[in-house]
């Protein structure tokens, strides 16, 4: 199959109907209606095989993943979702790859409404790119740049799954008694959810937030230097799944709670005076949110254990051109 075959696969699969794509793949370029006093909300990511993905991985969870990474840039940023372009370089025209991994893009882009409008497919070393655009009523989006000492600090779902998961696959580092990696980890990993519904119920109540996409500490510190403000965690309070719990020793959790990265989880920071409103927000959302500690004074994130002590990482969080 050549390019233009690959590309209708593409376009056969994951072209959504949306009324406000004027001109979607086929043409030189998209031609996209954006809704009146609305702002474009545009963020790119890409995946490399053997960075952000073991070799082995299977096309249809490169695919959701692909797209489930820039999503969660969207809901990051208080964004509704509308529209993505896939940039594809191939080792060879593997159809069949094309196939399963549009299938993977195509699940997740259906239950958001999100339509694949354009892209770029090249031969070459095996190489993901996505770029994904939302809207937002202006002066509406999340940041990562108001958060203010006194603020309570808040992140959704469960931290260190999907990392877990990489050194099991990778490291052969599985837990006592397990022989493989544990399901739900493995789901963490491949099929991490954008918590869209999270982000836009946040608009008007958080003042930063940001997706944990390198390690809770490493992002925070994003909000923290785009601030100007310090954070203290609870490393007690960090929310860890049972499966996690039950699987590998209790400071071996709180280091991948705090280091992991590609949780995909929203970290959030929201004046102490409105915490409370927090659990009434979430109730009707898929995710839990647990509050983990609150902004200080100063620069940089530490985590204290239940002694006051600070609790130390085996490393602070995943950085390219840091090796
Ligand atoms: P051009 O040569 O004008 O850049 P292409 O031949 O690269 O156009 O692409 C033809 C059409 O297919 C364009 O509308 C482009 O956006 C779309 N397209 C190409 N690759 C992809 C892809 N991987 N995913 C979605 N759309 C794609
Ligand atoms: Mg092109």
């Amino acid at each position: 199959m050549n390019e233009f075959g690959l590309i209708d696969t593409l376009r056969a699969r994951c072209a959504q109907p949306r009324d406000d794509v004027v001109l979607g793949i086929g043409d030189d370029s998209a031609l996209l209606a954006v809704p009146d006093r609305r702002q474009l909300v545009a963020c790119a990511d890409t995946l490399v095989a053997g960075i952000h993905f073991l070799p082995d991985a299977a096309p249809e969870d490169l695919g959701w993943r692909a797209l489930a990474v820039n999503l969660s840039d969207l809901a990051a940023m208080g964004a509704e979702p509308a529209w993505a372009l896939l940039a594809l370089t191939l080792p060879q025209s593997y159809p069949c790859f094309v196939e399963r991994f549009a299938d993977g893009f195509s699940e997740l882009a259906r239950q958001y409404g999100v339509a694949l409008v354009g892209g770029d497919t090249t031969e070459g070393p095996l190489s993901i790119t996505v770029t994904a655009l939302g809207f937002v009523p202006p002066g509406r989006a999340l940041t990562r740049r108001g958060a203010r000492a006194g603020d309570a600090i808040f992140v959704t779902g469960t931290l260190g799954d999907a990392v877990a998961a990489l050194y099991g696959l990778r490291d052969g580092v599985l837990g006592a008694g397990r022989t493989t990696v544990a399901p739900a980890l493995l789901t963490a990993m491949n099929r991490p959810r954008p918590r869209i519904a999270a982000g836009l119920a946040l608009r008007g109540v958080a003042t930063a937030c940001i997706d944990v996409s390198d390690g809770l500490l490493a992002d925070l510190g994003h909000i923290c230097a785009e601030s100007g403000v310090g954070a203290e965690l609870d490393a007690e309070a960090l929310p860890i799944s049972n499966t996690l719990a039950n699987t590998f020793d209790h400071a071996a959790c709180i280091d991948m709670a705090l280091s992991g990265g590609d949780n995909y989880e929203l970290c959030f920071t929201v004046p102490s005076a409105r915490a409370a409103e927090i659990a009434g927000l979430f109730a009707s959302i898929a995710c839990g949110a647990t509050r983990i500690g609150h902004v200080v004074v100063g620069a940089g994130v530490v985590a204290l254990d239940a002694r006051g002590n600070r609790v130390t990482t085996r490393s602070a969080g995943w950085e390219h051109f840091a090796h």
